[in-house]
């Protein structure tokens, strides 16, 4: 096994050994791994060991990626923060976005999806500890976003993404709390199954609470090097 591939079997493992200990189904947690930074070539690597959803934050970066590695079957994920003038590009062409936090964002989504692609899925990114950022809607504001979004032609609401500070326990699970009620009053509750937190120091906490995709970047990659 080379470097990646390892880490990757030891990611699994620490998933499985979480969905023990919480008594839940290791299928029902889902690893995106967190490619940002890293070229390439480290994806192609993680993806020849099994690897298919692949997270990246920065536009630009993801669709050189994209580009380069078409021969794979990758699921893409963004998870930065989504900027009103770049919706065209996540629309065409990832699967997955998980930092919709205006009803705004939902609606040029949904626009400027091809009616040809499968449906765009999404997650609504809750600021769940009132922490001093721009991203994400407040708790209170979910109930009206999901009445709205979740009727939207071309997207399929999966969920709640949160980024609360590392190990804020309390945070998971108002997040998981927020998330059972939010089921109740979605239009196709179905559809709504997913709980996008933890990460590389945190997984752990973010599976107990009930996380169903965990976004792990350096416990696969290694440490990122954003001076270049
Ligand atoms: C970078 C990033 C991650 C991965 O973080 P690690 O600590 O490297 O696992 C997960 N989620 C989001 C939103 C990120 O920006």
């Amino acid at each position: 096994m080379n470097s990646l591939q390892q880490a990757r079997s030891q990611v699994l493992d620490q998933i499985y050994k979480a969905c023990q200990e919480a008594q839940r189904n290791f299928a029902g947690v889902h690893l995106l791994a967190v490619s940002k930074t890293h070229p390439h070539q480290a994806i192609r690597e993680m993806y020849e060991s099994g690897q298919r959803a692949f997270g990246e934050n920065y536009l630009q970066e993801a669709l050189d990626k994209i580009e380069i590695l078409k021969d794979l079957d990758i699921e893409w994920h963004f998870i930065g923060h989504v900027q009103r003038n770049k919706t065209k590009h996540l629309a065409a062409n990832f699967s997955w976005v998980h930092g919709v936090d205006r009803l705004i964002i939902a609606e040029r989504l949904s626009a400027q999806r091809d009616d040809n692609q499968q449906p765009l899925d999404i997650c609504l990114q809750v600021n769940i500890d009132g922490q001093e950022t721009k991203d994400g809607c407040q708790p209170d504001e979910v109930s009206d976003l999901v009445k709205s979004i979740s009727t939207l032609p071309n997207l399929r609401l999966r969920g709640l993404m949160v980024i609360p500070a590392p190990h804020n326990t309390q945070a998971f699970a108002d997040a998981r709390a927020l998330f059972e009620k939010v089921k109740t009053e979605h239009a196709f509750p179905e559809l709504w199954d997913t709980l996008s937190m933890g990460m590389s120091s945190d997984m752990q906490e973010a599976i107990t609470a009930g996380a169903t995709i965990v976004r792990v970047g350096t416990a696969l990659f290694g440490a990122r090097d954003y001076s270049k």
